[in-house]
């Protein structure tokens, strides 16, 4: 039995999420698997009911679960909240109490879905690698920081510190080099080891815990040259492993690589369970109008039976039934295009059960 707690959260986030749970609900079936599903509330909807958006017995809840799920948290109704009590401050809290330390977000173009990258078809077509991105260090997190008067009362002085210690890199590199296991046996490690000492203790620990790894092969990246190697060659990466800030920036980019940001799942990992969710937030402007892309959500779901069930083919099945789904011409909005049938959330949900087959 796989015990998951589902945060279907605000805005897009419950649309979503329902799709994710009538899938969870169909593989049972159709593959004889048992799953016991809890929900609660993460996000502007908890802050609504209990005034604060991940409360300790939510927390708890997520603790003991096998694995979470989360729809999308957030929105203009809770902009003006204590800054202490914003949603988002609820999904950092539970990355936290989950021990998550690793952000995985597979970037791959799925089907004909080449076609809708603002890139050229031929350089992103078949395109598959993962980012894994350092989530609880680096200069998000790193002391001294703060903005300060200048003595001389010219002006101010704004500082962040980019810190990281040995054994924050250890855990990241081994979480890249097993991922790499599975997949092509290609690490890239990116970082700014000509300019940042941070970056050149980064780059020493990876090539120690690289060691462990012979059947692993191992190159270096600088951010800046990376940034650009996106662009033009993406299909050159495997595995993409790097810090907190350059993370978050190159998986933007990555993202974008694919179309849209509807059909991007991600995983946060580490010591606990792990946490699975779209990458794209409660998309305010379209809630409640039930005309979101489920794929990110539902590929997500996929990610959850990959990493944390190890139930490899029921997570291909998934995959493959959304392949089949975009190859029969079925696009929500996001990603429609000319000739092709537009479908609502709902709908795309139904079309994608309706392909998995055991
Ligand atoms: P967003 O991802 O919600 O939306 C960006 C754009 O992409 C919007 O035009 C939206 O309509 C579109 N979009 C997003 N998901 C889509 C989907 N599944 N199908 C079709 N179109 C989709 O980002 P934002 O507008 O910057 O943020 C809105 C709210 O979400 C904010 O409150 C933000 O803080 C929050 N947010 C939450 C998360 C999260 O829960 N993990 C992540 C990012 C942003």
């Amino acid at each position: 039995m796989y015990k998951i707690l589902l945060f279907p959260g605000d805005g897009i986030g419950p649309e979503v999420t329902e799709q994710a749970l009538r899938l969870i609900r169909k593989i049972g079936e159709s593959f004889h698997l048992v799953f016991e599903i809890e929900e609660d509330l993460l996000g502007g909807c908890s802050i609504d009911r209990h005034g604060a958006p991940l409360t300790p017995e939510a927390l708890k809840r997520a603790q003991n679960a096998d694995a979470v799920y989360l729809g999308a948290v957030g929105g203009p109704k809770w902009d003006d909240v204590d800054p202490s009590l914003r949603p988002e401050k609820g999904l950092l809290a539970l990355r936290k109490g989950l021990g998550a330390f690793a952000n995985l977000r597979p970037v791959k173009v799925l089907g004909d879905l080449a076609r809708i990258s603002t890139l050229k078809e031929e350089v992103v077509r078949g395109l598959d690698f993962v980012i894994v991105r350092e989530l609880t260090g680096g200069i998000y997190f790193g002391e001294p920081r703060g903005i300060s008067t200048l003595a001389d009362g010219r002006g101010e002085k704004g500082i962040n510190t980019e810190v990281y210690t040995t054994p924050e890199i250890e855990r990241i590199a081994r979480k890249a080099f097993e991922l790499a296991r599975r997949r092509g046996r290609k690490v890239t490690s990116v970082d700014k080891a000509n300019v940042l000492e941070s970056s050149r203790l980064w780059r020493k620990v990876v090539v120690e815990v690289h060691k462990d790894y012979p059947d692993v092969t191992l190159d270096h990246r600088y951010v800046d040259d990376c940034a650009m190697q996106l662009i033009r060659n993406p299909r050159q990466f495997d595995v993409m492993v790097t810090t907190n800030m350059f993370g978050d920036i190159l998986s933007d980019e990555a993202a974008m690589l694919t179309g849209s940001i509807g059909m991007l799942p991600s995983a946060s990992v580490g010591a606990g369970a792990a946490l699975y969710e779209p990458v794209h937030g409660s998309a305010p402007d379209i809630a409640g109008k039930n005309i979101a892309n489920p794929l990110a959500a539902i590929l997500s779901v996929a990610m959850m039976l990959e990493y944390s069930f190890n139930l490899h083919e029921v997570a291909h099945a998934v995959e493959k039934a959304v392949v089949k789904t975009l190859a029969e011409g079925f696009r929500t909005a996001d990603i429609f295009e000319q000739g092709m049938n537009r479908v609502s959330c709902s709908d795309m949900g139904s079309r994608v059960l309706h392909n998995l087959s055991a």
